[in-house]
């Protein structure tokens, strides 16, 4: 018997059993099973794209008011649930409850209130062609799209991906990860309660067979993925033979630069949320932390002091600041980098080791790790790590920070501490990246278009930008004289 019972795919409305091969869940704190997963096969994701295709013609044709209350009731539920929703999703990520119910929880359901409140204002335009005519631009909804999620903020990437899906007036096929199931039932079954048409989003559960069967199933018209970089070029060659649209939120390897006159204390800060937050298991953390030369000693300092202080623990104590690795396999690649880091040069300046003593021993757990002396053409400088370990560089110049930061090819996110006003903007110009903090690390208000450059990305969540890559505009051309022909 497993903790959380079986899980089953929702389809159309309806609990499924799937007829692909089970397997069961592991919760990261314990090491011991958390769910058995009625996984899907490819004859269930072709029943859940057309239960979509069905969900998807009702829901369109709902009044954008009503369609509206729909997705603001999605958003007031999951504020209702918010802490037992937390509580699974620390059950099977092994994120501390200290981070869940803001960073997932209020992040999905602000999500949800943001596209409720656009819905209705997602105009077409109106195009002035002179006295005999005009044109008007639609704004279609693609039909039904797929969603393939990360396990790292489960519930919250379903949201970033149903939410203005469902506001562009399409429905949903969503993967959650292997890894991490749970949330994703929670949420197509709150936004059944909700009021949206049986089947506007389904789950379907399972690896990357099922993954690769929404990749190429001709009913589907747009994939969005969050995940690694080599998945996301095979979901989208897989997307290649039935030309559908893309969405990729990948990898990266993304830069701090500390510049000397930035406030030192703010910028440890800056650099350990952008490296210990959720253990590390981030795709826009600043891995690579360039410090300008003469603040560089006593950075170090004061970060590995703050570090060494980071309560690892059981992630349901509120006391908790970084859980479990997610699993055995990835603790064990986490802890491989440590070795590389330390066979190449670079200097462990703290952590880096598997606790193996007392109750955490169980699970995946890893003291947070900071690595000084580090030169760029590292491994663990150059590869996304996804866990615990800092590299710091140091650097002389603005110039050369832009250019060193730049020479990678993610292109996530980029941060800067810096006073200099003029300098903050300069760099923000000058990094090839999605996303660039000033003076603030890992933010991702919900308004804000969030999404990646070169390997880390194609297109954007979040904001008003998300809904283009959940519709397309048609043109109308209105002719108001007569029809001139040459013949
Ligand atoms: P992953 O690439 O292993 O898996 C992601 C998802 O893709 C899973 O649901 C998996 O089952 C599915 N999948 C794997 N192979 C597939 C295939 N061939 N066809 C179709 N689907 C397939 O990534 P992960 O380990 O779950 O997550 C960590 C990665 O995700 C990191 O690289 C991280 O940077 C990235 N990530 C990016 C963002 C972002 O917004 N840019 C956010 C979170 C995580």
């Amino acid at each position: 018997m497993t903790s959380l019972g079986r899980l089953r795919n929702h389809i159309g409305g309806a609990h499924r059993d799937g007829t692909g091969a089970a397997f069961v869940t592991i919760n990261p704190t314990t090491g011991e099973p958390l769910a058995e997963v009625s996984a899907a096969s490819p004859a269930e994701v072709d029943d859940a794209v057309k239960a979509a295709a069905v969900a998807q013609a009702a829901w369109i044709a709902r009044p954008p008011a009503e369609r509206a209350r729909v997705l603001h009731r999605v958003s007031e539920r999951l504020r209702d649930k918010r802490m037992e929703l937390a509580r699974i999703e620390v059950l099977d990520a092994g994120k501390p409850i200290q981070e869940v119910p803001e960073a997932d929880i209020d992040s999905a359901a602000d999500c949800f209130e943001f596209f409720a409140g656009v819905l209705q204002g997602a105009y077409g335009e109106h195009i002035d062609l002179g006295p005999d005519a005009f044109a008007y631009t639609r704004r279609q909804p693609l039909g039904v799209v797929g969603g393939i999620g990360a396990w790292n903020y489960p519930i919250q990437i379903a949201s970033w991906k149903t939410a203005p899906a469902l506001a562009a007036g399409n429905a949903m096929v969503f993967k959650p990860s292997e890894l991490t199931p749970v949330s994703a039932l929670a949420l197509s079954e709150i936004i059944e309660e909700a009021g949206a048409p049986p089947g506007l989003m389904n789950v379907v559960l399972g690896g990357r067979e099922v993954g690769s069967a929404l990749a190429t199933h001709p009913g589907i018209a747009k994939i969005s993925l969050t995940g690694s970089v080599p998945t996301g070029a095979k979901v989208m060659e897989a997307a290649a033979g039935t030309l559908k649209h893309v969405t990729m939120e990948l990898g990266g390897k993304s830069p701090l630069i500390v510049f000397d006159d930035a406030d030192i204390d703010d910028a440890v800060s800056a650099a350990m949320l952008g490296n210990f937050y959720t253990q590390g298991e981030i795709c826009s953390n600043a891995t690579r932390v360039f410090v300008q030369r003469g603040v560089h000693n006593a950075f170090l300092d004061r970060a590995v002091r703050r570090t060494e202080a980071i309560r690892v623990g059981d992630p349901l104590d509120a006391q908790t600041q970084m859980g479990p690795m997610i699993s055995g396999d990835h603790l064990a690649k986490v802890l491989s980098y440590v070795e590389a880091g330390k066979a190449e040069g670079a200097r462990l300046m703290t952590g880096g080791e598997r606790i193996v003593e007392g109750p955490l021993a169980r699970g995946y757990f890893m003291r947070p790790a900071i690595f000084a002396d580090c030169t760029d053409d590292m491994r663990i400088v150059g590869e996304e790590i996804f866990g615990p370990v800092m590299s710091v560089l140091t650097f002389d110049s603005e110039d050369e920070a832009v250019a060193r930061a730049n020479a990678t090819p993610y292109g996530l996110a980029a941060g800067v501490m810096t006073r200099d006003l003029p300098r903050a903007h300069r760099m923000a110009a000058a990094l090839q990246a999605g996303v660039v903090w000033l003076n603030a690390y890992n933010l991702t208000p919900v308004a804000m278009p969030f999404g990646g450059t070169k390997m880390s990305g194609i297109g954007r969540e979040n904001g008003l930008a998300a809904l283009d890559f959940y519709s397309e505009r048609k043109s109308v051309y209105v002719n108001l004289g007569g029809v001139e022909a040459p013949y």
